[in-house]
């Protein structure tokens, strides 16, 4: 199977991943996302609900997934595992890439 090379980014380096913006999830967003989709308050990756304390990234499109779920993914992919959207970090290496 020859997957076509398609206009995918890259996995990010370890200077883009220390970019993101990890945040610790507290219980008290549950009601506070309460009427956001639920997107919002489960993990894409391994379908698990956010709990109290755990480790999450947020990515520009403001996506967020467990650090330890996203880790492995993007690795090999920059874009959301949910939107599909490019995981643009700033940081001045990676900018080479238009
Ligand atoms: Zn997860
Ligand atoms: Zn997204």
């Amino acid at each position: 199977m020859q997957e076509a090379k398609r206009k995918k980014p890259p996995g990010l380096t370890k200077e883009a991943l220390d970019c993101l913006h990890l945040e610790v999830f507290n219980n008290y967003e549950i009601g506070m996302e309460a009427e956001l989709p639920k997107a919002a308050l489960d993990c894409s990756i391994c379908l698990e609900s956010f709990v109290d304390g755990d480790e999450l990234i947020r990515l520009p499109c403001q996506h967020r997934f467990h650090s330890v779920c996203l880790d492995p993914w993007v690795r090999s992919c920059g874009d959301c595992p949910y939107c599909r959207r490019d995981i643009l970090v700033n940081i001045h290496k990676a900018i080479e890439r238009t």
